[in-house]
């Protein structure tokens, strides 16, 4: 596995400033476990709170503009989610490709002007259940990929990939450990291909309805380097039981 496993929080459309006492019992919990990379995506307005509530975590934003200012009413830019303390963004999640039409080209762009920020990045790919459903998984997950994995020479460096299974996504439905493994292997090579050895020391976080029932079997599958996780990073003690089996797993290895 690439680096220390990475386990990250979609707060989503969730957070009021009370809940930020979930996010500094988070913190807490993490350093309990170094063996593992934490952090949290809160929704915009909570992101410089948590950055100074929340010390050992990282802190993201979960979209931005691909320009760094300017006339765009509603968004926000990487640089401006940089100033606020975040450290990374996620991009190209599937409730922005299908709710807001994200193309590729646009997922891409973000994924580089979040890098341009200095922020890291979390592109996420996955399929519909009538692609998978198909036989087509691979094929239109890899694609996406093509089409939206940033350029640049420090691309790599700074990048993870979330593999989110569009049905899987808040339905409480997980793949089998080895679909997880084989879409982990598609893309791992999808990744050597486009940027060589850089390619192997990217995280491949897998994402869609992991708990504390499900995480240590979906971690321990092929290529997992982390979880990508939303209803269940909303409690202080749902979170922690992930972060948990990710420490377990990684004292094993
Ligand atoms: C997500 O939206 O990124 C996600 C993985 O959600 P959940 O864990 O709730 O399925």
């Amino acid at each position: 596995m690439a680096g220390l496993p990475y386990i990250v929080g979609n707060w989503k459309m969730n957070g009021t400033r009370a809940m930020l006492a979930e996010a500094r019992a988070i913190d807490r919990a993490a350093s309990r476990f170094p063996g593992v990379q934490v952090a949290l995506a809160p929704p915009f307005t909570l992101v410089n709170a948590m950055r100074e509530a929340a010390a050992d975590i990282g802190v993201g934003g979960q979209d931005c503009h691909v320009q760094a200012s300017g006339a765009f009413t509603g968004d926000v830019s990487a640089a401006l989610l940089a100033d606020a303390g975040a450290d990374f963004v996620i991009v190209g999640h599937s409730e922005r490709r299908a709710l807001h039409g994200e193309s590729n080209e646009l997922v891409r762009a973000k994924a580089e002007a979040a890098q341009a920020a200095g922020l890291g990045v979390i592109l996420c790919v996955g399929e519909t259940e009538a692609e998978r459903d198909s036989g087509n998984a691979e094929t239109v997950v890899t694609d996406q990929l093509a089409g939206s994995l940033p350029q640049g020479e420090e691309a790599a460096a700074k990048l993870s990939v979330a593999y989110e299974p569009v049905w899987a996504i808040g339905t409480g439905r997980v793949p089998s450990v080895a679909d997880v493994g084989a879409m982990h292997r598609a893309i791992r090579a999808k990744l050597v291909a486009t940027y060589g050895e850089a390619g192997a020391a990217v995280r491949i976080l897998y994402g869609g309805s992991v708990n504390a029932g499900n995480a240590s079997e979906l971690l321990a599958a092929d290529e997992v380097g982390g979880a990508l996780v939303g209803g269940a990073s909303l409690t202080a003690e749902a979170f922690t039981a992930i972060i948990g089996a990710a420490a377990a797993l990684a004292e094993q290895a």
